[in-house]
């Protein structure tokens, strides 16, 4: 570790780089962070860097709550870097970056590290033989002095004219850092973007939506813009998605597809599917962790409200796709209800943990929807309506709160944590209207 650190640093130090943001992300979504000058990385990728644990109930207006193991002054953990992920940040010139791994000072893995926790659930995956493939799609809103900053048509040509530059100068910044871009295009709402990256084992996709938010976050400042990552915006409107791509791999050989179950997938990719879905409405408190998520999750609106699959359907909570016959990576699935103001972390963690429990139950699917469930084009069987996942945080976290599985995979201390910042910030909402609470945390994220 220490030769590796070194080496990391010298190279770092022979380019223009002198501090490294060292950052992880709290349960409330934001991503927080301590910066260390480039000629301490060697130290502190051996001892870390202190910070203290009560981060872990704050909440997205920087107050805080406690929980039953944390809260309150005293303690600390170190932050140790995993230089594997070292990035020179092309859109921060000066800087590198690279996630946290968070210990207790006795060096001790902290129950407390959502990182840890997803590094745990992908483990326990390949414990079953299962490899997965992960990547988020992030959306942003980007503005000028408080305006959308271009007035082109949802999905428009016109939108890329306005803002070129800007738009090069994401893909470029990227593009440099060695993330594969796979697309960049304008969004429904005004002034609404959307970038895809390549997919990653679950760590790296949850590291990758750290870079890419910060990394799009960097070039719209120095663009002079604004980039608002909320789930909600203008309250109403449509909102900012953060799905969550997956496929499950085998010896190399992509699980959701060349089976013998329903568009393809093998029996082990249906069950696991299977288990996310009977999850969705515990892992909403997860996935829609704000209340401002819930004036995201509206029928109609692409963000997939109802507890159902179909093949590439975009009203589906779960959207399966089927992918080119001669694409054996393109067979997926997405989940749509999902939101930038989820810990990525939490967010790969628990589907994994959700799939592993379905796959341990051998579940199947129910049938798929097609069409839009809230028009009321009904099920390809013409069974009942799907279920709307539910409408609001509370509802949300009864749902968390009665889940053994999840409580089981996050471990106490993580479990109680998520559950009282989800609980505080109810509180700190209540009563306050929805385009406030859009105003207090479209910015935060
Ligand atoms: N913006 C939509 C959402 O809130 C998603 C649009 C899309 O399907 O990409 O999830
Ligand atoms: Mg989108």
């Amino acid at each position: 570790m220490r030769w590796e650190a070194r080496a990391a640093a010298t190279r770092l130090a022979s380019g223009d780089v002198h501090g490294v943001a060292l950052t992880w992300v709290d349960n409330a979504g934001l991503t927080r962070v301590k910066t260390i000058p480039v000629a301490r990385l060697a130290q502190v990728a051996e001892r870390g860097v202190g910070m203290s644990p009560v981060f872990d109930v704050y909440l997205v207006d920087d107050s805080m709550t406690t929980s039953r193991h944390v809260g309150g002054p005293d303690g600390d953990l170190r932050l140790i870097p995993d230089l594997g992920r070292l990035t020179a940040l092309a859109g921060q010139p000066g800087w590198a970056w690279a996630p946290v791994d968070r210990h207790d000072q006795q060096g001790r893995p902290y129950p407390g590290c959502q990182r840890l926790f997803a590094r745990r659930m992908a483990a326990l995956a390949a414990e079953h033989g299962i490899e997965l493939r992960m990547g988020f799609e992030t959306e942003w809103i980007v503005q000028r002095g408080g305006a959308p900053a271009c007035t082109g048509p949802a999905y428009g040509m016109a939108r890329v004219a306005e803002l070129a530059g800007y738009l090069d100068d994401v893909m470029c910044a990227l593009t440099d850092q060695g993330v594969e871009v796979l697309q960049l295009h304008p969004e429904y709402m005004a002034g609404q973007f959307e970038v895809s990256v390549a997919p990653s084992d679950p760590v790296g996709a949850a590291d990758l939506a750290v870079l890419v938010r910060e990394t799009v976050r960097s070039v719209s400042l120095k663009h002079g813009l604004t980039p608002l990552f909320g789930p909600a915006v203008v309250a109403g409107g449509v909102g900012n998605g953060g799905h969550l791509h997956l496929s499950l791999w085998r010896d190399g050989k992509n699980l959701c597809r060349d089976g013998g179950g329903p568009f393809g997938m093998t029996a082990g990719s249906e069950a696991f599917l299977a288990g996310v879905l009977h999850a969705l409405p515990a892992l909403l408190a997860i996935g829609a962790p704000s209340p401002a998520s819930y004036l995201r999750l509206e029928p109609s609106r692409w963000a997939g409200v109802f507890q159902c699959w179909g093949l590439e359907n975009r009203e589906a909570a779960l959207r399966f796709i089927a992918g080119a016959p001669d694409d054996p990576d393109g067979a997926n699935a997405e989940v749509k209800c999902f939101d930038p103001a989820a810990n990525p972390y939490l967010v790969v963690g628990s589907v994994i943990a959700a799939g592993l429990a379905g796959l341990e139950a051998g579940a199947v699917l129910p049938a798929p929807v097609q069409g839009d469930p809230a028009a009321g084009d009904g099920s390809a069987d013409a069974g009942p309506a799907p279920a709307r996942l539910p409408r609001t945080l509370p509802e949300a976290l009864s749902h968390f709160d009665r889940s053994d599985m999840l409580r089981g995979a996050l471990g106490e201390v993580l479990f109680e944590a998520v559950a009282a910042v989800r609980r505080a910030e109810i509180e700190l909402f209540d009563g306050k209207s929805p385009q406030e609470i859009a105003d207090a945390t479209c910015g935060r994220f």
